[in-house]
């Protein structure tokens, strides 16, 4: 009830006549004709809109109360602690400590991220890389005020996502650069629905205010409109003015972020149960796998067992992300660590363990589900699975990255593919630029459900196995029209993957035998690699295909056998085909859809 004794009644923002009088249990009727003394001419089955609803209720002595939307997919998921959170819910709350916030850096391309983070770092960190350890931690720390805060160096949200979608949350706070000369744009769009959903509190640096266009009450508008209502306009997301290139505003921005920190629970337990996040792995040809880690909880320290995904090992080296050789690491700081068995994934959560032998057993264990579950097909972004997408209404976009080698040809591409934007269907390019297509640009291209398209370029060594882990499709192509021709095949679903025949191996019939009620079969030894049961086969009489088709039998001295290698006698029966003689080739092959890249 409410005050004035009013029955409150929760509206959703539209509601049919027909629902809302199931509500207040009233005759559709009686609503129909409330609305028609309202002025309003109205059917059973029409909509009407909040606002009318809570009126007409009103008169029947009911009060409208606006119904929550239903959730979106994000927010359920932000419903969900990150795992290293929920394994701290159990530290004893007088244990815990302040410790330094952690700072993601996101916002639409070009907009200034790379550059802050480098001026931030530039101009509070002193004495620079001690060089102890050459490897770039992709974090780093500044004191503010005597106070420190971690910047993770990875911007964009592909990265956060990355984290995310393994279970991990890196940051505390979300830094969401915008340029005052461009605004909100989609990329700001997607990052803030990352940050929602992550629900981090963010604060906006409003970069290139050192620009004669810089026009922050348009982008501040534009800000409130996405969701992000400026404190100044009685909001709760603080809007900093900064230009990174002239390094100005760093220091008003470096004091909102503790701001923001103190109004947020930003603890740990140091003498608690250590575990943190897996920044970056990498293989270095002379230390072996070197892990950037960001300790979250506990205190790491020199000898202890780690165990991060199936990789494990002693922490045999550490280095503090300046390069300086350290015994411990405490809640939030970014450290360097050598000694794992093998590199271990950004976004995995690492903890400590006992022994040597229960790390082993663990790993080995997570080991073999991992391969279990390699069996199963990848959940990979295709073109085909793309377009079966749209086909079920599931997406209405296909995002791109689009990487070239050169700017003249980028442009090109890129107005292209706009324009192939058909109906309900469009093309979003994520993002475009010049360069060889690195593990970034297949992040982002995984962080979003798209793919990347490649002119000229090829795809870097780790931007490969990224997009071979985490199901991205890399395409590559060197004539403009096949790939503007191949996007749009995906638009319209007509795209076809390129089957190309590999060959198993060959053998030469020596002598053809009549089996009753079967047929014949070649007595063939095996020339080159190897024939299989489960294979197609080709019939190759004087350099020409006669026949191609399955493999019916496969027999080694009359044993059935699944495969026969080099060298070996074997009977062979085809289907469909009998009229083989001495001297013809049988080639078997598999087919394969041909790898993009
Ligand atoms: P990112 O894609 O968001 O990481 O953007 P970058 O940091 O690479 O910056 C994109 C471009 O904007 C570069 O050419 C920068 O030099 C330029 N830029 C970045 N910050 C500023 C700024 O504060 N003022 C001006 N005028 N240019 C900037």
């Amino acid at each position: 009830m409410s005050d004035n004794g009013h029955k409150t009644i929760e509206i959703p923002t539209t509601v049919t006549i027909r629902d809302l009088a199931t509500m207040i249990d009233i005759s559709p009727i009686d609503i129909i004709k409330q609305l028609m003394a309202n002025g309003v001419m109205a059917n059973i089955n029409q909509q009407i809109d909040y606002d009318t609803a809570a009126i007409i209720i009103g008169e029947f002595g009911y009060e409208a109360k606006p119904s929550a939307p239903p959730e979106s997919d994000l927010e359920k998921e932000a419903k969900e602690l990150p795992r290293w959170r929920q394994l701290i819910a159990d530290e004893d709350p007088e244990a815990l400590v302040d410790r330094p916030p952690v700072v993601t850096v996101l916002g639409h391309v070009d907009h200034g991220k790379t550059t802050l983070l480098d001026a931030i770092r530039a101009t509070n960190v002193a004495g620079g890389e001690a060089g102890g350890i050459t490897q770039h931690i992709s974090a780093y720390q500044v004191e503010h005020n005597g106070r420190k805060i971690t910047f993770l160096d990875t911007p964009g949200h592909a990265a956060f996502t990355a984290m995310r979608a393994r279970g991990a949350q890196g940051a505390d706070i979300a830094v969401l650069v915008v340029a005052a000369d461009d605004g909100v744009m989609p990329q700001t769009r997607e990052a803030i629905a990352h940050i929602k959903a992550a629900q981090v509190p963010v604060l906006v640096a409003m970069n290139k205010m050192d620009r004669p266009s810089a026009n922050p009450d348009k982008v501040k508008q534009e800000l409130a409109d996405a969701g992000l209502i400026p404190d100044e306009w009685e909001g709760d997301t603080m809007v900093v003015p900064v230009s990174a290139k002239e390094q100005e505003g760093l220091d008003d921005l470096l004091e909102a972020i503790t701001l923001v920190a103190d109004s947020t629970e930003i603890k740990a337990n140091p003498k608690g149960r250590v575990l943190g996040t897996v920044i970056e792995g990498e293989l270095d040809r002379s230390r072996g796998v070197v892990a950037a880690l960001l300790v979250q909880n506990g205190t790491l320290e020199l000898g202890d067992t780690l165990l991060v995904g199936t990789a494990h090992g002693n922490v045999r080296a550490m280095f503090d992300f300046q390069g300086n050789a350290v015994e411990e690491a405490t809640p939030s700081m970014p450290v360097s660590v050598l000694g794992l068995s093998s590199v271990p994934r950004a976004g995995e959560l690492f903890t400590v363990v006992e022994s040597d032998r229960e790390a082993r057993d663990i790993a080995e264990e997570r080991a073999e589900e991992a391969v279990s579950a390699s069996r199963k097909p990848v959940a990979a972004q295709t073109l085909e699975q793309i377009f079966e997408a749209f086909q079920a209404g599931e997406v209405q976009e296909l995002r791109l990255v689009v990487k070239a080698d050169v700017q003249g040809s980028l442009e090109p591409i890129t107005s292209s593919l706009e324009k192939l934007s058909a109906g309900e269907i469009k093309v979003n390019i994520l993002h475009s630029g010049t360069g060889n297509i690195s593990k970034d640009d297949v992040m982002l291209a995984a962080a979003s459900g798209g793919i990347v398209i490649g002119f000229n370029v090829a795809a870097e060594q780790g931007a490969k196995m990224t997009a071979d882990a985490e199901g991205v499709d890399i395409r590559v192509y060197d004539i403009i029209y096949r790939l503007t021709e191949d996007i749009e095949k995906a638009l319209k679903g007509m795209l076809e993957p390129e089957i190309r025949k590999v060959s198993l191996g060959k053998a030469s019939v020596r002598a053809v035998f009549r089996i009753p009620r079967v047929g014949n079969i070649a007595g063939c030894i095996v020339t080159e690699g190897e024939l299989r049961r489960n294979a197609d086969a080709q019939v190759i009489r004087d350099g020409e295909i006669i026949f191609e088709g399955p493999v019916a039998s496969l027999k080694h001295e009359k044993e059935d056998v699944r495969e026969i290698r080099e060298g070996f006698e074997c009977g062979i029966g085809l289907r469909g085909f009998d009229d083989f003689e001495e001297g013809d080739i049988i080639e078997c092959f598999t087919e394969e859809t041909v790898p993009v890249i």
